[in-house]
């Protein structure tokens, strides 16, 4: 196996034991982004001397033997929606272009203080605005499974990156399903971890009471050990939890016997492809076997989360949005008669036509006049979501079902149609809705493409999810299973 091949913890154990440096594990990494990097095009900026020098500092660390901590040398890839002082951050955005934040997100100043190493910031959707990654304002990302489909989104970089040996992990960001979806479609674990859990300081925010920052690896260890070094309360967000947070990898091997793991029948939408339905009554089986009880449960407002989370995050992304008018960030389009008129320019220029459309419809649904309709209206529904979760939650300790109706779609397959490419996310936005956490898994390949397994846990129960999804790896080979572009270098 090759280094770049290979997981956060085992590596771990060889840079501890001073079997490979930390160097040699980043050389590795960069040499496989040079490799690969032009047909998943996941990177829209290689950090590579940030990179060495970051290694060069950890392995100072192992050799002393002093503060090493789990990710100490580990090469992780971020999500260009993440700032990191002085290094270009555009979420993606045109209007972005050449920013360089001030200061670092927390979650990156967390990576930071235990050694690891930033490989360079990864491509997504603007503004994490999309679930297929093709919104990208630079170019979009190809799935390393198979080159003419999309990885999914909008956290689509990160994941090709892992799922294509070039990072060891990511950091991506959860509004509606951003860090699910594309784990899912790429064959890797993706974790939303519950509103408050993770510090979304530096995080350039898309729909602040919805998104999240966490962790894209290729297994649940490693995803344990990721959430564990960026969760917890951090004082610049006032929305962080102050609740402790518990030892994740403590109880990760306990298994699933005697817990009772729910599954909604809603989840089992209209024009789910029968593969993936069939992985997940596999999947529920096999959790059965292991002496887990199964009972199938009702989330009766699901069907409503879907219009419910497109009227909220376009609101809270049309104020947030605001701010870019190129005075103050990135790009202006210098070409405007008066104040107002650059305003107009900049964004006409520096937007791409999804942020436009989210900008127009939030606008609207925040309108006076329409607010009580739209806004309001869908605040309740939100209401109804949490309420929903919160009964089902009074009988079972989890819940399972797809991540995503469907595996990787072509390129360009849903791209003229803005609500077939909404339905990508009918399954994963009402844990964002309902502030519950929950992680996917890879379950199974239909014609070499990635299946993912969704186990959803109440708030602040990452514990329980993640000891849910071990259950499930520890018994099954599907995440063994490697992308051509990962595979083939073995
Ligand atoms: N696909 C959804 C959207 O376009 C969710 C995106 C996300 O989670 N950032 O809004």
């Amino acid at each position: 196996m090759r280094l770049f091949q290979r997981t956060i913890h085992d590596l771990h154990q060889m840079l501890v034991d001073r079997e490979i440096s930390s160097a040699e594990l980043t050389e590795s990494v960069l040499a496989q982004i040079e490799a690969v990097g032009e047909k998943t095009r996941a990177y829209l900026l290689v950090t590579r001397d940030l990179a060495l020098r970051q290694a060069k500092a950890a392995d100072e660390r192992l050799k002393r033997k002093r503060d090493v901590a789990p990710l100490t040398g580990i090469p992780i890839a971020l999500k260009d929606v993440l700032c990191v002082k002085d290094v270009t951050s555009t979420a993606g955005s045109k209007i972005l272009k050449g920013f360089l934040p001030p200061y670092s997100a927390t979650v990156v100043e967390r990576l930071e203080a235990d050694g690891a190493v930033f490989l360079g910031k990864t491509n997504c959707d603007e503004f994490a605005m999309g679930s297929s990654n093709e919104n990208s304002g630079y170019w979009p990302v190809h799935n390393p499974w198979a080159l003419d489909r999309v990885p999914g989104g909008s956290s689509g970089g990160s994941a090709a990156a892992v799922a294509s040996g070039e990072a060891i992990a990511a950091l991506g960001s959860d509004t509606g399903g951003s860090i699910r979806q594309p784990a899912a479609l790429t064959g890797i674990v993706g974790m939303k971890p519950t509103y408050g859990r993770v510090s979304r300081y530096g995080l350039i925010a898309f729909a602040s009471s919805l998104d999240q920052i966490g962790p894209m690896t290729r297994d649940v260890v490693d995803c344990a050990v990721l959430l564990q070094a960026v969760a917890g309360h951090d004082r610049r967000d006032s929305t962080s939890s102050q609740r402790p947070v518990p030892d994740y990898l403590a109880t990760l091997r306990n298994g699933v016997k005697g817990m009772k793991l729910g599954v909604p029948k809603e989840y089992f939408v209209a024009g789910m492809e029968p593969a993936v339905e069939q992985s997940i009554r596999d999947a529920i089986g096999l959790f059965e076997q292991q002496g887990a009880s199964i009972e199938e449960v009702s989330l009766p407002h699901s069907d409503v989360a879907l219009p419910a989370y497109y009227i909220i995050a376009p609101a809270e992304a049309s104020s947030n949005l605001a701010r870019y008018d190129g005075t103050r960030y990135g790009f202006q389009a210098g070409s405007g008669r008066n104040l107002i008129d650059e305003y107009m320019q900049t964004r006409e220029e520096g937007f791409g036509a999804e942020v436009k459309r989210r900008i127009m419809l939030g606008t609207y649904a925040l309108s006076a006049g329409y607010y009580d309709a739209y806004y309001l209206q869908a605040q309740k529904v939100r209401t109804l979501i949490i309420e929903d979760f919160k009964r089902a939650f009074t009988r079972v300790d989890a819940l399972l079902g797809a991540t995503s109706p469907t595996v990787a779609f072509p390129l360009g397959a849903k791209t003229q149609d803005p609500v077939a490419m909404y339905l990508n996310d009918i399954i994963t936005i009402p844990a964002n809705l309902g502030n519950v956490c929950g992680v996917s898994v890879p379950c199974g390949l239909v014609d070499g493409l990635p299946i993912g397994l969704q186990i959803i846990a109440p708030g602040f129960r990452e514990e329980v999810a993640l000891r849910v999804a071990y259950a499930f790896e520890a018994a099954t080979e599907f995440h063994k299973a490697q992308s051509p572009l990962l595979g083939a270098a073995a």
